[in-house]
């Protein structure tokens, strides 16, 4: 154990003095490898798409935290979500000498051209996320069970409502989804359609919209104000008489501009209730509408779990180890499927917020008042 100890002690100074020297510009190659495999003291790159939504600037915080408790260094970049921006902070990562790459991509196509010159200096790279399409040069594939997500929505939709007996109804629904760029919109989106498309095949939910299509539904760069438009426009163009019961919504942020669209229209009286309003990750916002009675659930990631896998795979990679995965069929990024580890998502509302966000220290108490 100790000799081991003491080798590992010799690789890391050996791999950050590699380090030194390639972020001088010294070594060409950007591949500072020693022979024992070992690059502790290395530094990783960390490439996360925004800060407009708590998620990433925790995802990003839990990375580094981990990796460093491993002993690496990191940069952590934000793309502002704009994928130019994004490539960019990303080839500068690789002219500087990261050692790995943990990627959660604002664009999954945008990635070809960088991700070739990360495979060039032999940097590994992780999808962090969200499964970055079209290259072979993807390793490891971190992120939640994706269409999961989706069902949580959809059967917390049909319960609410009470769709399974078949005798309630018809109930009206209107139908959004994530970043068209954004491999798990398609996922979520067809999660939910999993469960809520027989109940719109029988009529039992009725889209007044006639908006289905999931191209008809996406929001680009999960926008909350776009999305308060459109439901804005949906309210004034497909609403004129009946009121909306249910409104399937991929993501926080979203959901927030949709229930102020609601709000606008009159939504969140006795007389005109808010529909079931679904949503995703858990944010401090909408927890608090959900305790307020606006939102009705959300879906929780713990993405403290997430950073520790997209860490450990990061470490197995640079140990000569392979990381673990518990999913080797479903990811298929057009080039190759991509190894992954799928946590579980959970779905959280009014009843179990307390239980599953609060007392496990995802949320402090404190921020909900
Ligand atoms: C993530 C979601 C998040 C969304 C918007 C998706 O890729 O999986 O957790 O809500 O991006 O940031």
């Amino acid at each position: 154990m100790r000799t081991r100890r003491a080798a590992l002690t010799a690789i890391a100074s050996a791999a950050s003095l590699a380090l030194t020297l390639s972020a001088c510009g010294q070594n060409s190659e950007g591949g500072s490898k020693d022979e024992g495999g070992s690059t502790k003291g290395a530094t990783i790159g960390i490439s996360m798409p925004t800060k407009s939504s708590e998620r990433w600037i925790a995802d990003g915080n839990n990375v580094v935290k981990d990796l460093e408790s491993k002993g690496y260094k990191t940069q952590l970049v934000y793309g502002e979500d704009d994928p130019a921006k994004q490539v960019s902070q990303i080839e500068n990562m690789i002219t500087q000498g990261v050692k790995a790459l943990i990627v959660a991509a604002i664009d999954n196509k945008s990635m070809n051209n960088v991700l070739q010159q990360a495979k060039d200096a032999k940097i590994p790279v992780i999808s962090y996320d969200r499964l970055i399409l079209g290259t072979e040069n993807v390793d490891y594939y971190a992120s939640f069970d994706n269409e999961k997500v989706g069902e949580l929505q959809g059967d917390y939709i049909v319960n609410k409502l009470g769709l399974k007996s078949g005798k309630k109804g018809p109930f009206n629904i209107e139908l959004f989804a994530g970043s068209n760029d954004d491999n798990n919109t398609r996922y979520f989106f067809q999660g939910a359609m999993n469960v809520l498309k027989p109940y719109i095949d029988k009529k039992q939910l009725v889209v007044k919209s006639g908006q289905t299509e999931l191209t008809k539904v996406t929001t680009l760069r999960w926008d909350g104000a776009t999305a308060q438009r459109r439901m804005d426009d949906i309210l004034t163009k497909s609403y004129k008489s009946g009121k909306v019961d249910a409104v399937l919504s991929p993501y926080d942020g979203i959901s927030i501009g949709i229930i102020s669209a609601l709000k606008s229209d009159g939504y969140g009286s006795k007389d005109k209730p808010l529909p079931v309003v679904t949503g995703q990750d858990a944010e401090v916002a909408s927890v608090k509408s959900i305790i307020a009675g606006d939102q009705s659930m959300t879906v929780y990631k713990d993405t403290r779990e997430l950073a520790k896998v997209a860490s450990s795979m990061v470490d197995a990679l640079l140990n000569g180890k392979k990381p673990e995965t518990n999913d080797t069929e479903t990811y298929d990024n057009q080039a190759k499927v991509v190894p992954a580890y799928l946590l579980e998502p959970v779905a959280v509302d009014k009843e179990n917020y307390q239980k599953v966000v609060v007392d496990s220290g995802y949320i402090k108490a404190g921020d909900l008042k």
